[in-house]
């Protein structure tokens, strides 16, 4: 293996092993919350129909509440957690674990509300009374209804109906779930009784979600925007309903900027300073300029299409892995689909190539929606790399090719010669997507070779 190869290699393993490290912190932290309970006699509930209850109820509430603190930590957007998985993946994780946590902590719910009225001979619905009479207790209930508030709303067919920014105000609600369902696991039983090493841990787990969210969601963000100081410099038309915004700012070299990362922008203009949204940047950044380009879609995305120069900028970022430090080997294809070409143009920039090393196939239904191409096209065979432009309608037979292409039985393969030994970077629509990494597994290049970057969560 050339030094170079053995250098990204290299590079890639170590990246994995961190990954195996930091994702096995979530069943060791769930098994450390189990092993309290039954350090504290927890197991012989087990072993006893009766107590069984009580067992399943506090055991669910653990596993639960610690799944719900990951999930927090995992939206809160932690340096270590993007760098490693990427954002994307932290969210998908976060989204994955929200209805098993429900789940778990309806059983706890469910389990301690049988055992307790078991325990005073009566039934469930008075029990119930009587636990909503204890303030703690009926936070809890509280903290439940807002739970399951924010499950149902953020079900896909549900979610879909809804403008995003109401979804994320609901959204927004797991804080107060979270602290709401906070205070009975302190008061209630002896796990977490005061002096013990549990509750110290538990208390632990809370600081962790807790500073992470205010300090990477918050006080980051400000002090960055605040330090970098970015203004809109210049807006450019690139194609139909899309624009480059070019923001001038200082010292961006410290915010950590690279090709292929995204960040939430915050316009502080009429209508859009009220929400931020996640744009990647379009050009290799500097120490005083980074762009974005903007397709319009809805509101914002339609306002940004007229924004004025001088409009002040925050951001929250950069995030994302879908950079040159995902990089396992020198052979490079960048795939970019419509405003997917934005990460793509940046990436082409700031990528270290040699002669040959890199592909870059742009797809768009037709030429004015293949957005940045032109710059893409230049930078590339000045780094002497190929460029594919494929217009037209989708394909049957392959769907991420055109027509006429996939109706000639053309695939991947065709295109780039040895695909198990190049490392592509995808971006574009969900639908594109899947179908051209299903070309690419079907010819044989392992899922690690394979980068994308989702414009949706
Ligand atoms: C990681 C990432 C990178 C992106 N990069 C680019 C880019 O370089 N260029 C570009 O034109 N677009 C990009 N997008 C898409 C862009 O963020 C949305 O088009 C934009 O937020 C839509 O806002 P809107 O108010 O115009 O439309 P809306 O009508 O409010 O929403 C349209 C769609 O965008 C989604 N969306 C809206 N707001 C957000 C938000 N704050 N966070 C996540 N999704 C949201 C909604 O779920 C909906 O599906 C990117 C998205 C992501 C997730």
């Amino acid at each position: 293996m050339a030094t170079r190869e053995r250098e990204f290699d290299r590079h890639a393993k170590r990246r994995w092993t961190a990954q195996d490290f930091t994702g096995a912190l979530v069943p060791l932290s769930t098994s450390v919350a189990v092993a309290f309970f039954f350090a504290d006699g927890g197991a012989t509930n087990f072993l006893d129909i009766v107590a069984l209850p009580y067992g399943v109820g506090v055991v669910s509430g653990l596993i639960g509440t610690n799944l719900f603190l990951v999930m927090m930590v995992l939206a809160a957007r932690v340096p270590i957690i993007d760098s490693l998985f990427g954002h994307d993946r932290a969210l998908e994780l976060h989204k994955k674990l929200g209805k098993p946590v429900l789940y778990l902590l309806i059983v706890h719910m469910a389990a301690l509300i049988v055992d307790y009225a078991s325990r005073v001979n009566t039934d469930v619905w008075s029990e119930i009374v009587t636990m909503l009479g204890v303030n703690d207790l009926l936070l809890s209930f509280l903290s439940m209804g807002v739970f399951v508030l924010i499950v149902i709303t953020s079900l896909v067919a549900v979610k879909r109906r809804l403008p995003h920014g109401v979804w994320h105000a609901i959204h927004l609600l797991s804080y107060v779930a979270m602290y709401l369902g906070m205070f009975h696991q302190f008061t209630q039983g002896t796990l977490f009784a005061e002096g013990t090493a549990g509750r110290a841990y538990w208390l632990g787990l809370y600081l962790v979600a807790t500073v992470s969210t205010v300090v990477f969601r918050i006080i980051l963000p400000v002090l960055r925007s605040v330090r970098h100081a970015l203004v809109v410099e210049s807006v450019v038309v690139e194609g139909p309903g899309t624009v480059s915004i070019t923001m001038r700012g200082r010292e961006l070299a410290a915010a950590g900027f690279q090709a292929g990362h995204f960040a939430h922008w915050r316009f502080l203009a009429p209508y859009l300073w009220r929400e931020s949204h996640p744009f990647s940047i379009s050009a290799a950044p500097t120490d005083d300029r980074i762009r974005i380009t903007v397709r319009e879609l809805g509101d914002a995305t339609s306002l940004l299409q007229h924004v004025r120069q001088g409009t002040a900028v925050w951001f929250e970022g950069p995030y994302g892995i879908f950079t040159e430090s995902e990089r396992t080997t020198s052979r490079v294809a960048l795939i970019g689909s419509g405003i997917g070409l934005a990460p793509i143009r940046a990436l082409v920039e700031a990528m270290d190539f040699r002669p040959g090393e890199l592909t870059v196939i742009g797809r768009a239904r037709n030429e004015s929606e293949l957005f940045l191409m032109d710059e893409i096209t230049r930078i590339a065979h000045a780094k002497k790399g190929i460029v594919y432009s494929l217009t037209g309608p989708r394909g049957r037979r392959t769907p991420w090719l055109p027509w006429a292409e996939s109706e000639r039985g053309v695939s991947i393969s065709a295109l780039i010669d040895k695909q198990s030994e190049v490392d592509f970077y995808l971006c574009g629509p969900g639908a594109w997507m899947n179908s051209l990494v299903a070309d690419l597994r079907s010819a044989g290049v392992p899922p690690h070779r394979i980068h994308n970057e989702q414009f949706a969560w």
